[in-house]
């Protein structure tokens, strides 16, 4: 769907990451993901191209500016590599940085940030506990001040690049219950008394990383606090928005996958005398994935607009995140459908599509605590 707020210079960077994804991701993605991983000069490629800069400051490594837009031109065409592990194993950065440089104290920018942004180092949030993800007000973490250091005990799971990354910002209970007695902390993973163990299979994302975290006495100098004691954990809810804006951006590049695949597939296959999409019942199915794929991406463009313009629309995002994940979810269940068996097999597009489905609906805020958030949003 044609983009009103498009500019030249977006149309210009669409088409960077397209040449990228086709020449440096595509050929190499079914193998990536049997193997259960990517390589890591991939993250200094992808780093090279500036995605990671959004917001950051040159002098870090970053752009200098931050563009909604070219955010979400990122997640879509990076999505539409068909295999979502190979992104989300790279992104642990895009949800850590921005509270890295507005947070951290500036020995610790200076010392690492422009390695993460370039894609020479991993940073990742840790945020959910083996106790639970959505009910983060009731992390059980903790950080005790002594002295000059804080001691961190407690557990994180599920999190993304937690393997592979060096860098991680992590909230703790440093005061009374509720979100009000957390505060972030920066932790390194050559701390004494930090280990991790990667998470067991996955149904889909099986070349990104998700490890639990242990945390066991980890001291940390008291200036690894990032922020205010006790108001860490409420200054990064922005950044938890962008992170959602960029699922709904990859959603949309896999629903696109899904509607671009079986269309081919129902061009070419023929069933009772004539190609599939010649049978009214297919035309319909791809009508209505094609339909929802404007919707999203409409929905999506308003929201970039409002964010580059000074608003963070919570109400708009949470909901554009359900309304996309049950999209996405309704794209590659049509589009598995169209392909009959032969969207079963393994290294079909859409098979892997439709096996990365319920992370998006579960992952970065699940559609039960998004349509919790925007109810909140709009008063009731
Ligand atoms: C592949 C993957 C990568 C991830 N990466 C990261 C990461 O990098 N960092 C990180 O911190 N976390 C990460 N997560 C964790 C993710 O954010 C959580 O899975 C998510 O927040 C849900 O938490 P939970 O799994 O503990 O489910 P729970 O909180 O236990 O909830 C279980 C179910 O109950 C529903 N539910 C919970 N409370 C309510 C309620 N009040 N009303 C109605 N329904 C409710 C939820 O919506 C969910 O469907 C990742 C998860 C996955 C699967």
């Amino acid at each position: 769907m044609q983009n009103p707020f498009e500019t030249q210079e977006l149309a210009a960077f669409r088409r960077t990451l397209q040449d990228f994804v086709t020449t440096e991701i595509k050929p190499y993605a079914d193998d990536w993901d049997e193997a259960g991983e990517i390589p890591w000069e991939l993250h200094q490629k992808v780093g090279a191209l500036g995605v990671w800069g959004f917001g950051i400051e040159e002098r870090y490594g970053g752009l200098g500016f931050d563009d909604c837009f070219m955010r979400a031109a990122y997640n879509e065409e990076f999505a539409k590599c068909g295999a979502n592990g190979i992104p989300a194993a790279m992104n642990g950065r895009m949800i850590s940085i921005e509270p890295i440089q507005r947070l951290a104290s500036q020995e610790i920018k200076d010392r690492i940030l422009e390695d993460i942004v370039m894609g020479r180092k991993g940073s990742s949030l840790g945020v959910t506990e083996p106790g639970g993800g959505s009910d983060v007000a009731n992390t059980r973490t903790t950080a005790q001040r002594d002295g000059n250091h804080f001691v961190l005990n407690g557990q994180k799971t599920f999190i993304t690049g937690g393997m592979t990354s060096d860098y991680f910002v992590i909230p703790a209970r440093t005061g009374r219950p509720g979100l009000e007695g957390l505060s972030l902390f920066f932790v390194e993973a050559d701390t004494l008394g930090f280990s991790r163990s990667a998470l067991p299979r996955k149904m889909g994302w099986w070349c990104s990383d998700q490890a639990t975290l242990y945390l066991d006495e980890v001291r940390v100098p008291a200036e690894n606090m990032m922020g205010e004691e006790n108001g860490g954990f409420l200054a990064i809810m922005e950044n938890f928005n962008l992170e959602r804006v960029a699922l709904i951006a990859g959603m949309l590049g896999m629903m696109k996958v899904c509607y671009e695949e079986s269309l081919d597939w129902a061009r070419e296959r023929a069933t009772f005398g004539k190609p599939l999409v010649k049978h009214q019942v297919i035309r319909h199915k791809l009508v209505d994935m094609s339909t929802k794929i404007d919707a999203a991406e409409a929905y999506l463009n308003t929201i970039c607009w409002l964010v580059n313009n000074g608003q963070m629309p919570v109400d708009k995002i949470s909901k554009a995140k359900v309304f996309t994940s049950k999209a996405l979810e309704f794209c590659a269940s049509e589009a598995m459908q169209i392909f009959g068996g032969a969207g079963y097999l393994r290294g079909n597009l859409v098979e892997r599509v439709y096996s990365e489905v319920k992370v998006m609906s579960i992952g970065g805020g699940s559609e039960e605590i998004m349509k919790d958030l925007a109810s909140r949003q709009m008063g009731f």
